[in-house]
Order: structure tokens, then C-alpha cells, then sequence
């Protein structure tokens, strides 16, 4: 994969969270780190552009599979939030798809891409509340049809941002 890598042909990973994978965040990018990353050289050009965790889509075999694989934003938390804790300083980029921004605190926002297509999002009634629905993906219906809608609460906080000018990354920095 990576011999294809040119400063045209970017390369990226992408790991899909559920409750198989969950546990192993931390292995994932261990990992990662230390066998799809090397510096860049003069002479070469190696490593990957990106890392890319993906909460799980609840839908065909994941959608059957619910009580194997499926896991709530609520469990996955806990381990986006150590695991982010450890690669400040990651020598590439890392995103997070998938993710309403009430499922991961405020310091992880600027790794949160708006990713799925509007027919498979929605918005809740209190979401009209949130101070942050303009920024947010929103829920992917799927997930309320398997889990419920209890986890999200609309974001009443004065949380400072920085904008973009991106749909699809609409924030830099939360403070
Ligand atoms: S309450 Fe709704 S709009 Fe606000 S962050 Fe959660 S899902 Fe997004």
C-alpha cells in the first residue's frame, strides 16, 4: 500500500469502533505509529496521511449483529478520550467520523468531520436548544432505532471555538 503512496496518492487507515474494536484503540494506534510511519526524507516519501476512527454504522450485517458488535456513544467515550489524551503530538493527521459533538467533550471537536449524508441524519426536538447544532453532524437514524436517543443533551455551555470555513470540519480548536 504504502509503495503506491505519492505526493498525489495519499494514504489513509480508517477503524471502524465497535465493541470488538473498542477495547483496542489504544493497540490500533500503537500500532499504526510504529509500522505505517516513517518521516519524511528527501529521498523518499513514506508514512500515512491519516488515521481515521469511525463510529460503527447500525445498519445490514452490523444492523443483525447488534448484540455482538454494537456498542452506544456512551461506552466509546471513555476510551476516545484516553486514547486522544496520548497523541497530542501524532506525526499524522487523525480524524473522527461519525460523532455528534455531545457524544465526545469539547477537546476533541477539532478532530470531528461531518461525514454522513443528510438522509441518514437527524436532529432531535432539544437539538433546536443546542449551541452547537449548526456544527453538529447530527444522529445517524440507525442509532436511535438500535440504542435510543437518551444520550444526547443539548450543549447549554459557553464553549469557545474556532470556526472554519469547512462544512465538513466546522471546528479548529474548542477551548
Ligand atoms: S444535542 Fe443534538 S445538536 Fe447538540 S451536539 Fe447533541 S446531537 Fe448535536
Amino acid at each position: 500500500m504504502l509503495s503506491l503512496r505519492s505526493k498525489k496518492n495519499e494514504v489513509e487507515i480508517r477503524v471502524v469502533i465497535h465493541k470488538l474494536t473498542l477495547p483496542h484503540l489504544n493497540d490500533v494506534y500503537d500500532f499504526v505509529f510504529g509500522d505505517f510511519f516513517q518521516p519524511y526524507s528527501k529521498k523518499s516519501i513514506s508514512g500515512i496521511e491519516r488515521l481515521i476512527f469511525i463510529f460503527m454504522e447500525m445498519e445490514g450485517r452490523a444492523g443483525d449483529n447488534i448484540k455482538e458488535v454494537g456498542i452506544t456513544h456512551t461506552q466509546a467515550k471513555p476510551y476516545l478520550e484516553e486514547l486522544f489524551s496520548k497523541i497530542k503530538n501524532a506525526p499524522f493527521e487523525i480524524r473522527l467520523y461519525h460523532f455528534p459533538l455531545c457524544a465526545l467533550s469539547p477537546k476533541l471537536w477539532s478532530f470531528i468531520w461531518r461525514t454522513l449524508p443528510e438522509r441518514e441524519i437527524t436532529f432531535l426536538p432539544q437539538c433546536q436548544t443546542c449551541s452547537f447544532q449548526k456544527h453538529c453532524l447530527g444522529i445517524h437514524k440507525d442509532y436511535l432505532k438500535y440504542i435510543g436517543d437518551k444520550e444526547f443533551q443539548p450543549i447549554k455551555e459557553q464553549i469557545k471555538i474556532k470556526e472554519t470555513n469547512n462544512f465538513y470540519h466546522p471546528i479548529a480548536k474548542a477551548i
